[in-house]
């Protein structure tokens, strides 16, 4: 059988993401299913931004074959263990963490019942997970030598996505995934409505038998050419740009390398800070309803501190939805072409890999590609909604006041009929495993996708925890003090202090004597250079 031509269109870090993976996950010990070939523009730089992962990339560095260190050399890569957010509840400095590594105590997890009940001195997320002190104390997830702790901590990293797209052209175009640099000027279509080639400004015609289209939001083929629609999400999630920023180590350095990723709340929006090797990533996402350019510029600027005086910043705009079906004919979005649903809990370069790895699933032995795209498009949407609805309650639960957005934010309107039904039943139990195994709540609303043109489908997205379990909604739930004046009421104010589970304990008692500082690991594993400490305050 001749393998499938397959062309990807866009060369950042989706569609390198994408090449690498169909590359390794398809073709090789003697086998080739995909004649696997890349075009990118030279004229349309890629989005770039210091960008944080959640584990799911370590299934894809292992399915391509990368070793994570070389990887983390590459990318000026750092170890990521949570998100710590702060300021998010109330303007306060108050902060809780959304940690990767949590335990479950077996046969019966009670720890949310028995934490509404204490009185709720230890925040919920350190009864659970060790990960928050361990962050706190800015230890590396690995020891330097053989050995792990007794519970492993889960991690994922920070990186320069920029440079990971380079990394993987070097990885693919080394093993067989054809290079074009050239800029698709037009789409040519076959008679039955399929793709049939792009064509170049060089004055290539490039045929293949299935099209990935990773232009990020330019999104030629699927939206320009195909015509497919955007669904909008602005409705609840109401920021559309970010003022972005490197701090170069040189120009100023804390004396540690945090091992999470910090999202402070500021007045119309949140900032990231993403540590790398040489530098800090920051990104103030806000809505421009409720700040120009200039004023967050301005607020970026006095909240990191002087020394970002001399430092160049950069809006970069997007919009938050997905496409109403991701896979038409013979093409595929993934990336930016397919959605985004704002850079809150890093799940850009997930839903890239994802796409990646379903398509790979799905990948056509023959023609017949509806019955694949049909599923591929169910899957994905059920993923893109379960996001939607996840960044939505961080903004929700929200109880801060103090400017226009926050007060915009927490109006009936901006919270989504899907989120509402599950936080409505969590008011009366909290989040356990089983919710997702029916995925449906009451007075979710019944609103169909698109379905494909297979008859009998009218089913609603569901959300089958297939990103965050009912563990990932309690830390949010609970860091945001979910239920806090209802516990008081229903168990009055004079209540135990809350317990933390004994393996907790145990893991915190052994973490400092065998981890290293995160930053003493990059030194001596990765080669990270010395810098000299910053007197300088900063806000992040
Ligand atoms: C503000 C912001 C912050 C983010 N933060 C994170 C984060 O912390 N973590 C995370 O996981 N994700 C994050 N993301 C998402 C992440 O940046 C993207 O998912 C990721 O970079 C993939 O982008 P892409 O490859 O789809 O698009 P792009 O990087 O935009 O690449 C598009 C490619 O298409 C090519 N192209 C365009 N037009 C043509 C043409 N006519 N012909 C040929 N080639 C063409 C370009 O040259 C480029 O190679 C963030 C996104 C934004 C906007």
């Amino acid at each position: 059988m001749q393998p499938k031509r397959v062309l990807i269109v866009g060369g950042g870090s989706a569609g390198w993401m994408t090449a690498a993976y169909l590359n390794a996950a398809l073709n090789g010990a003697g086998r080739k299913v995909a004649d696997i070939g890349l075009v990118e523009s030279p004229d349309v730089p890629r989005i770039g931004v210091g960008e944080a992962t959640i584990p799911n990339i370590n299934h894809i560095l292992a399915v391509i074959g990368i070793d994570e260190v070389e990887f983390m050399k590459r990318v000026n890569g750092t170890f990521k263990q949570s998100i710590r957010y702060v300021n998010w509840l109330h303007n306060n400095g108050d902060y809780y963490h959304h940690p990767f590594s949590r335990f479950r105590p077996g046969p019966i997890d009670s720890t949310a019942h028995n934490w509404l009940r204490s009185d709720r001195s230890i925040p919920f997320t350190e009864t659970v997970s060790a990960q928050p002190i361990i962050c706190e104390l800015g230890l590396a997830p690995k020891m330097l030598g053989p050995g792990e702790l007794q519970t492993p901590l889960t991690y994922a990293f920070h990186m320069n996505a920029s440079k990971f797209a380079d990394y993987l052209t070097e990885w693919s175009t080394a093993r067989g995934v054809t290079h074009y640099v050239d800029h698709v000027i037009d789409i040519q279509m076959a008679e039955n409505g399929d793709i049939k080639a792009v064509q170049t400004k060089n004055g290539q015609d490039l045929e293949a038998d299935l099209f990935i289209d990773c232009t990020g939001f330019a999104a030629i083929l699927i939206e320009k050419k195909l015509g497919v629609k955007w669904v909008d999400c602005s409705q609840w999630l109401l920021c559309d740009r970010a003022i972005t920023m490197h701090v170069p180590y040189e120009q100023h350095y804390l004396g540690f390398v945090r091992p999470y990723t910090t999202a402070t709340a500021l007045s119309a929006g949140w900032v990231w800070d993403i540590p790398l090797q040489d530098k800090r990533s920051l990104g103030y996402v806000h809505s421009s309803a409720f700040l120009s350019d200039d004023e967050a510029e301005q607020e970026l600027r006095s909240f990191e501190g002087e020394h970002t005086e001399s430092l160049d910043a950069r809006i970069v705009k997007f919009k938050v939805g997905h496409r109403e079906k991701a896979w038409v004919r013979n093409c595929v979005a993934i990336g930016l072409a397919a959605g985004f649903i704002e850079p809150l809990e890093s799940t850009g370069l997930y839903l890239s890999a994802l796409g990646a790895v379903i398509l790979c699933e799905h990948f056509p032995l023959g023609d017949d590609m509806a019955p694949l795209a049909y599923r591929f498009n169910r899957t994905m949407a059920n993923r893109y909604y379960e996001i939607l609805d996840f960044i939505n309650m961080h903004y929700c639960l929200a109880r801060r006041t103090d400017t226009e957005f926050w007060r915009e934010i927490q109006k009936p309107k901006r919270i989504n009929d899907r989120l509402k039904a599950k936080l409505d039943f969590w008011k009366i139990k909290p989040p356990s495993a089983a919710d997702f195994e029916d995925q449906w709540f009451p007075g979710q609303p019944d609103t169909p996708l698109p379905s494909g043109d297979f008859p009998g489908d009218h089913r609603s997205p569901i959300d089958t925890a297939g990103l965050w379990n009912h563990e990932s909604y309690e830390a949010i739930l609970y860091g945001m003090d979910f239920l806090a004046a209802e516990c008081d009421e229903w168990f009055g104010k004079n209540r135990p202090k809350p317990r933390m589970l004994k393996k907790i304990l145990e893991t915190l008692v052994a973490a400092p004597r065998i981890l290293p500082l995160h930053e003493v690991w990059l030194k001596r594993v990765l080669g990270m250079p010395d810098y000299p400490k910053s007197r300088r305050k900063t806000g992040a």
